[in-house]
């Protein structure tokens, strides 16, 4: 990938950076859930007025056709911004992206739009009680009801359910065959009586994800995505977004952090303590390497259409240094940062999800060395 950037590239970030300059997204708001959440949709929104919600999205589903360089621009400048993560980031990232590549031009006609526009939340209902990393090994069944499917299981973990109005579901329908080739996914609707949502408190104390009981949901068979059967090929494209798309944007937010924390500790004099000058360097270093994998992994949807494994070794990166900044912002910033409530003290304590949520590192070095390295499976 050519990192210098054309006339087109540079007139893309003036007008980008022209628009955040006219609509800055304030002060980042306590982790108080409705408050800090409420932040993330309403600068969502004002994105998609402003025609920035998903610029990489082609333009006839409502982006502007972003080169990859102009994506990375993107995610650069939104981190610059200190812009948030935006609430519907599951639908932009993974869901719409999924649609594209395997929905009907009815399923993208009728669901892309208020993606872009946080009309519609979007949640991912992969992970049950005995399936995480064993995905195929799911339980949740769907059986046929004239032209309708009806569902029955429970799913854990699934972030933002509370504030959703569609779930990308995948469910078994054919209990017979082998694990991996009974599975549909569905885009089921949250708002019916047959899905309880029960949130889950976290160690930080927000509650970002969710139980979900689904105890006879009705879902249309309009709303299967890529064909009955072939729900784990569909799954493969959700989560290879998931680790490419969502690992870009947190790269640019281990950035942030790392800035935050260079200053703080400059601002306490200890840039001249040899050794926390030599581990903010060798994190800045991480943020560098972590950076270029990302743009890699850009190109490796320019070639080959859609993000490849190479996203697993982006998002284990990632995990690993936050967590290893995070743990020297204690050390050096002490109480502060060891105190609930405060902006590191959160930081801290949701850093620990870090290498379970979007795959678990030991998953993640196992899709790298079988599928990026090529050695040979495992099992
Ligand atoms: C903050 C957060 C948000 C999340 N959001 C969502 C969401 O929105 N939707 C959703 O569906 N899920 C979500 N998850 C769930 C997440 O995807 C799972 O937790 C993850 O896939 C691991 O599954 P598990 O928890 O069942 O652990 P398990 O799969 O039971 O793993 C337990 C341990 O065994 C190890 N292990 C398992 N298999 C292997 C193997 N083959 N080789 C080596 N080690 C192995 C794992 O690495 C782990 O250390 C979220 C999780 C977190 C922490």
């Amino acid at each position: 990938m050519d990192l210098t950037f054309s006339e087109r590239e540079t007139a893309f970030r003036d007008e980008l950076r022209a628009w955040f300059a006219a609509n800055d997204p304030g002060p980042e708001p306590p982790h108080v859930e409705e408050l800090h959440y409420a932040w993330r949709r309403d600068f969502q929104r004002r994105l998609y007025e402003g025609g920035w919600a998903a610029p990489h999205w082609p333009v006839e589903h409502g982006g502007r056709g972003a080169t990859l360089t102009e994506s990375a621009i993107y995610f650069e400048e939104l981190g610059r911004a200190r812009a948030p993560l935006p609430a519907n980031v599951l639908g932009l990232l993974l869901g719409g992206p999924t649609l594209m590549a395997w929905g009907t031009s009815e399923q993208c006609e009728r669901f892309l739009g208020p993606i872009l526009s946080a009309e519609e939340i979007w949640c991912q209902g992969f992970s049950e009680p005995e399936a995480g990393s064993d995905l195929a090994a799911l339980k949740t069944r769907a059986v046929p009801d004239g032209d309708d499917w009806i569902v029955t299981g429970q799913k854990v973990w699934t972030s933002g359910a509370q504030h959703s109005k569609w779930c990308m579901l995948v469910a078994r329908t054919d209990p017979d065959g082998p694990k991996h080739k009974g599975l549909t996914y569905f885009l089921m609707d949250m708002e019916q009586p047959e899905v309880q949502v029960r949130p889950l408190r976290q160690i930080t104390g927000e509650a970002e994800f969710n139980e979900l009981f689904i105890e006879g949901a009705r879902i249309s068979g309009e709303h299967v995505v890529g064909g009955v059967g072939n729900g784990w090929k569909v799954a493969l494209t959700t989560l290879m977004n998931e680790r490419a798309g969502l690992a870009f944007f947190l790269q640019v937010g281990l950035r942030r952090l790392l800035d935050d924390l260079i200053d703080e500790a400059a601002a306490r004099g200890l840039l001249d303590d040899d050794v926390a000058a030599d581990r903010l360097g060798a994190l800045h270093v991480k943020a560098e390497i972590l950076r270029l994998t990302a743009y890699r992994g850009l190109t490796a949807v320019e070639k080959y259409g859609q993000p490849g494994p190479e996203g697993s070794l982006t998002k284990w990166m990632w995990s690993e240094s936050n967590q290893e900044l995070v743990q020297l912002a204690a050390e050096l910033l002490g109480g502060e940062a060891l105190v609930a409530g405060t902006p590191w003290g959160y930081e801290l304590l949701r850093a620990r999800g870090n290498t379970i949520e979007g795959g678990t590192t030991e998953i993640l070095k196992n899709i790298v060395a079988e599928r990026v390295l090529g050695l040979p499976r495992a099992r």
